[in-house]
């Protein structure tokens, strides 16, 4: 089936052993049982059978087949947001002397995930150059390389295949925070990574009301052992959430080909040589991975930015004062456009976007023209400097 067709058509859940206390949508915390001989052999059920209401109901199933699906994995996991599943792959796959690669781009929480709390229980971190060459980096305490493709905010396009290929030649794990891209866009797993990420949060719940995670696994010995993980530590999701995700990715194709068309257009137009700023978007010509992206993604979702130069700072209040369409806040991929004025100073070791003023642009349903007048006047009030 194509995607699209994916998004629509709701698999059915499995409903044998479900017999739940409630009503659809389906919650439960207690699953009853047949006989005490049934309850008492309750864990021979698998990862994937239902024994108690935290590790999903047929609502929470479904979402999981949806997504598996539409990454051709073999099996989901849902938690309560994006930030959360990068946060369980982790702590499921290192231990104490292991190291993990994170690339210089990465989610900032992701980041400060690993400087905060894994280096106090003994597991390292590794910085590398998103666009860089990895295989010096890897060595034998090395057990998981994250990669985030494109990057947040500077937007550089990974060579996924090239670094799941390193990895692997040495047993080394690869997990893929996929969320710019969603499955539509960019499957990681038929691209050898291991783990896919999507923040359920932006295209697929796609209406900024809600916070959920998944992800998506080839292997079954890894989806068993991200859900004892996740019993051991007591992480679930509602079955609420999942049916607002499941009613935001029955649309998802329809709203990212509209976002990503206006917003590639907006990127487009914006380009000009003669500006003080500069446009990252991985469609245009020359961004860092353009010829990856062309090669491995199927198109672009709504989100971009645009560096200025760090003195334009000086010029935001103003330049975003009065903003009648345009939102500032994150956490894109809703139906509002959202700008969100950025800095990577304190974090950045490579690319030259350290000092830079960021603007985070994320696209969303309002009327292009209208868009197109509000982006423009902000951009040239930031790029020039006022009288
Ligand atoms: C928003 C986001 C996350 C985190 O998602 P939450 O559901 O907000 O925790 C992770 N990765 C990327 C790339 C994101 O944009």
């Amino acid at each position: 089936m194509h995607d699209h067709t994916i998004c629509v058509q709701h698999p059915e859940a499995p409903m044998a052993g479900y017999a739940s206390l409630t009503t659809p949508t389906h919650r439960a915390s207690t699953i009853v049982f047949d006989s005490a001989a049934a309850y008492a052999a309750r864990k021979d059920r698998g990862p994937d059978g239902y024994t108690y209401g935290l590790s999903g109901t047929p609502t929470t199933k479904v979402l999981e087949r949806q997504i598996s699906d539409l990454h051709r994995g073999s099996h989901t996991v849902i938690v309560p947001s994006g930030q959360a599943a990068i946060a369980m792959i982790m702590l499921a796959v290192l231990k104490p002397g292991d190291r993990v690669l994170i690339p210089d781009t990465v989610y900032p929480p992701t980041r400060a995930l690993c400087r905060n709390y894994l280096a106090a229980r003994g597991i390292d971190h590794v910085i590398y150059d998103p666009v860089g060459p990895i295989d010096d980096l890897l060595d034998s305490r090395t057990r998981l390389v994250w990669i985030e493709s494109p990057g947040s905010t500077t937007m550089e396009v990974q060579d996924v295949a090239a670094i799941v290929q390193a990895c692997h030649a040495r047993n080394i794990l690869v997990g893929c925070d996929n969320t710019w891209a969603t499955p539509l866009l960019f499957k990681p797993l038929l691209h050898g990574v291991d783990f896919a990420v999507e923040a359920l949060t932006k295209y697929i719940g796609g209406h900024s009301d809600l916070l959920l995670g998944s992800i998506t696994v080839r292997d079954k010995d890894h989806f068993a052992l991200l859900r004892e993980t996740m019993s051991t530590l007591g992480i679930g999701v509602s079955p609420d959430e999942c049916s607002l995700a499941l009613r935001g990715i029955e649309t998802m194709a329809v709203r990212l080909r509209h976002v990503g068309a206006v917003a590639q257009g907006f990127a487009e137009r914006l380009s000009d040589p003669q500006a003080g700023y500069t446009v990252l978007h991985p469609a245009l010509p020359g961004a860092a991975g353009h010829e990856i992206w062309k090669r491995d993604f199927e198109g672009a979702s709504g989100v971009f930015s645009v560096a200025f130069p760090a003195q334009a700072a000086t010029r935001l209040d103003e330049s975003l004062q009065g903003l009648a369409l345009f939102a500032i806040g994150a956490s894109w991929g809703g139906t509002h456009s959202l700008l969100a004025p950025m800095s990577v100073e304190n974090d950045r070791h490579f690319g030259p976007y350290g000092k830079s003023l960021l603007l985070r642009v994320s696209i969303g349903l309002e009327d292009e023209a209208e868009l197109w007048q509000e982006l423009q006047r902000v951009v040239s009030l930031l790029d020039s400097p006022a009288e």
